[in-house]
C-alpha cells in the first residue's frame, strides 16, 4: 500500500507561530491562559494545559498574571479590556488577522462603510467587526448575501482571511454597482486554498484518503467535504487511534492531509500507523 502524504499538511505559519508563542509563554509564567483555545486542535490545547495553560473564555474571569490571544483574534474590546485589567500579554494574533483588523479600522475611521467578506459568526469575523465598529459595518458571506445590500456611499471591503479569492472578487463586483466609491483590500491568506487544491489533487489518485484534525477545526471538517465529494471513502480523524485497519481493504494507495490547526506529530503518527498496517 502506498501512502501519499500532502506537502502543505498540517500547521499554517500563523498557527505554527501562535503555537510556538503559547509553549514559551507557557514556560516563562507561572499563571497564564488563553482566551478561547489557542487553536482548533484539542491535543494541542491538552498539552499546553499540561504546561499550565488553562482555556479562559471571558476576560473578567482571568485571575491574574499572562494571557495569549489566539491565533485568529479577539475583539478589540476584550484587547481594552486585558489592557484595563494590568494583564500581561502574549498576542499570538496572526499577523494576517492583524492586517484585516487594521484595514477595517482605518476604514472605519476614514468614514467608509466596512463590508466584510466572511461568516458573521466566526470569532475572526467578529474581531474585524469590531475594529471597524466607528462606521457602518456589514458583514456578507456571498455574492447573494452582498446582492441584498442596501445602495451605499464609499465603500471598503476586507475579507476574511480564509475566503476563497472568487467569493470577494463576485463580493466586489456587486459592491462596486452599489457604492460611489470602492476600496478593497485583499486580505485573505492562501493557506487554505493550497491545503484544499492539494487534498483535491491528492484525493484524485488514491482508494482512501484521511484527514486529520480537530472535529471543532473549520478548516479541516471544509478538506474532509471537499475530499469526500470526491472520494466517497474519506475520513475524518484526530489521532492515530481512530484507525480501523478496514478501511484500507484492497487499497492499494492511501493519500493523508490534515488541517492547518493539525501538529506534526499528529500526522506523523497517522503516517506511522498506516505504514504499520501496510506491513513496512
Ligand atoms: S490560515 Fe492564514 S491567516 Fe489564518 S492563521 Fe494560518 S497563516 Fe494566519
Amino acid at each position: 500500500m502506498e501512502i501519499l502524504l500532502a506537502k502543505s499538511a498540517g500547521f499554517c505559519f500563523g498557527v505554527k507561530r501562535a503555537t510556538q508563542m503559547a509553549f514559551a509563554a507557557a514556560a516563562e509564567y507561572s499563571h497564564i491562559c488563553s482566551l478561547g483555545p489557542i487553536i482548533h486542535s484539542p491535543q494541542v490545547v491538552d498539552k499546553l494545559a499540561e504546561q499550565g495553560v488553562e482555556v479562559i473564555e471571558q476576560v473578567e474571569n482571568i485571575p491574574a498574571g499572562a494571557v495569549i490571544i489566539r491565533s485568529h483574534g479577539v475583539t478589540a474590546g476584550e484587547i481594552q479590556a486585558i489592557l484595563d485589567r494590568d494583564l500581561t500579554m502574549v498576542d499570538a494574533t496572526c499577523p494576517f488577522v492583524k492586517k484585516a483588523q487594521e484595514y477595517a479600522a482605518r476604514l472605519g475611521a476614514e468614514g467608509y462603510s466596512v463590508v466584510i467578506v466572511g461568516e458573521a459568526e466566526h470569532p475572526e469575523v467578529q474581531g474585524i467587526v469590531s475594529y471597524a465598529a466607528t462606521g457602518q459595518v456589514l458583514v456578507v458571506a456571498n455574492a447573494a448575501e452582498a446582492e441584498k445590500l442596501p445602495r451605499l456611499g464609499r465603500v471598503g471591503i476586507v475579507a476574511q482571511t480564509t475566503q476563497s479569492f472568487e467569493n470577494l472578487r463576485q463580493v466586489a463586483d456587486i459592491c462596486m454597482k452599489k457604492s460611489r466609491e470602492l476600496r478593497v483590500f485583499n486580505t485573505i491568506c492562501d493557506a487554505t486554498t493550497v491545503r484544499q487544491n492539494e487534498a483535491r489533487e491528492i484525493a484524485q489518485q488514491v482508494d482512501v484518503m484521511l484527514v486529520i484534525g480537530g472535529y471543532n477545526s473549520a478548516n479541516t471538517t471544509r478538506l474532509a467535504h471537499i475530499c469526500q465529494e470526491i472520494l466517497p471513502d474519506t475520513h475524518h480523524l484526530e489521532t492515530a487511534q481512530e484507525i480501523e485497519s478496514s478501511w484500507f481493504t484492497g487499497a492499494r494507495r492511501v493519500g493523508i492531509t490534515a488541517g492547518a490547526s493539525t501538529p506534526r506529530w499528529l500526522i506523523d503518527e497517522v503516517v506511522s500507523r498506516v505504514a504499520e498496517l501496510a506491513g513496512k
